[in-house]
C-alpha cells in the first residue's frame, strides 16, 4: 500500500500521509521509523528539538542500503528550532540537522514556529531560500504559522511557503487559515491529528466510526485526507503505524464530512504560536 502524493508549489511531490515523531525517544527511534518504511510510509517528519533527527537518518540509509526504500522516493522533513532563528543562525541551524540526520539533501525544512517575540522569521526565511537556491532543499515552509504571520512573511519574500504544518483535528478545524492557504498555494499540514490521542475517545467520532466500522483514528485521518491536507500521525507499533496508513480507499460522504464539521470547537491541544519563543 502507498500513499497519495500531493504537489507542492514547489513542484516537489509529498505523500498526503506521513509519520511523526514528536516523543519517540532517541533510542527507540531507528527501530519505530524502520517500522514506519515498512509499512509503507515515504514522509518522516522530524525536528532539531525531538532530539531524534540521528535515529530517523540512521533508519533511513539502512533502509537505503537494504534495498527497501530509494531516497528520491522518501520525504524526510526537519525543522528549525526558535533559538536558532536569524540568518546566519538558521544556515547553521541546518547544517547541523544535515550533519545529525547524515542526508545529501533534505526534501522540506520548516521555521518551527514564528516566535512573533523575536521578530526574526523573515530573517529566518531569507536563509531558507538561500538554502533552497543552493539546492541543500527540495522545498521550504513554516510551521505554525498564523495569517498575520504569512502576510508579513510574503510581502518581502520571492518564495511562497511549500508548506504550513499547523495543529489540525476535527475539534481544531483551522477553517480561515485553510482558506488563506488556498489562496496562495500552500499546503496544509496538520500535526498532532489525533489530539494526541484524546480525540479517540470523542462519543460523536465513536459512534460514526462504529457506523462506518472504522476507528476513530482513521476516521479523523480520512477527514483530513478528502480535506486535501498531509497529516503526520504518531504511533509507536506497528500494528497503530499500519491502521494509520491503510486507509479505507473510499471518500467519505458528504453526510459524514458534514457532521464532523460539527464538532470544530477550535481547541487546541498545543500550544498558542502567539506565545511559543
Ligand atoms: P497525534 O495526534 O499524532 O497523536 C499521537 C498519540 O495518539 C500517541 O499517544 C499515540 O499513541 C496515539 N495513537 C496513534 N495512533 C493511534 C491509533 N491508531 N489508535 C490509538 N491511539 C493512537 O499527536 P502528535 O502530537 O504526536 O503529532 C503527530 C506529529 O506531528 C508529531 O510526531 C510531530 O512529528 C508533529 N508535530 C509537530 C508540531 C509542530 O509544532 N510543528 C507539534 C506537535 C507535533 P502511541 O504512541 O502510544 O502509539
Amino acid at each position: 500500500m502507498t500513499s497519495p502524493l500531493l504537489t507542492l508549489n514547489s513542484g516537489a511531490r509529498i505523500p498526503a500521509q506521513g509519520y511523526g515523531v514528536y516523543k519517540v525517544p532517541p533510542q527507540q527511534t531507528r527501530t519505530l521509523v524502520r517500522q514506519a518504511l515498512e509499512t509503507g510510509y515515504r514522509l518522516i517528519d522530524t525536528a532539531a528539538f525531538y532530539l531524534n533527527e540521528e535515529g530517523v537518518g540512521q533508519a533511513v540509509r539502512e533502509a537505503i542500503a537494504d534495498g527497501l526504500v530509494n531516497r528520491e522516493d522518501l520525504f524526510i522533513t526537519s525543522k528549525l528550532w526558535n533559538d536558532q532563528q536569524g540568518y546566519h543562525k538558521a544556515l547553521h541551524g541546518f547544517d547541523e540537522s544535515m550533519a545529525r540526520l547524515g542526508l545529501d539533501y533534505l526534501d522540506l525544512f520548516l521555521i518551527h514556529w514564528p516566535a512573533p517575540q523575536q521578530d526574526l522569521y523573515r530573517e529566518t526565511y531569507q536563509a531558507f531560500e538561500k538554502l533552497l537556491a543552493d539546492g541543500r532543499v527540495r522545498a521550504i515552509g513554516v510551521s505554525n504559522f498564523l495569517p498575520e504571520h504569512l502576510e508579513r512573511l510574503l510581502q518581502d519574500s520571492s518564495v511562497i511557503p511549500a508548506v504550513n504544518q499547523v495543529e489540525m483535528h476535527p475539534w481544531l478545524q483551522q477553517g480561515p487559515l485553510r482558506a488563506f492557504h488556498a489562496q496562495h498555494g500552500i499546503l496544509t499540514q496538520a500535526w498532532s491529528p489525533l489530539a494526541r490521542g484524546k480525540l479517540l475517545e470523542d462519543p460523536q467520532l465513536l459512534c460514526l466510526a462504529q457506523e462506518l466500522q472504522i476507528s476513530v483514528a482513521q476516521l479523523a485521518l480520512c477527514w483530513l485526507r478528502d480535506l486535501g491536507v498531509s497529516a503526520i500521525p504518531k504511533a509507536s507499533s506497528p500494528e497503530r503505524m499500519k491502521q494509520n496508513f491503510e486507509l479505507p480507499a473510499e471518500a467519505l460522504s458528504p453526510q459524514i464530512l458534514a457532521r464532523i464539521a460539527q464538532l470544530d470547537r477550535h481547541q487546541r491541544v498545543g500550544s498558542d504560536p502567539r506565545t511559543v519563543g
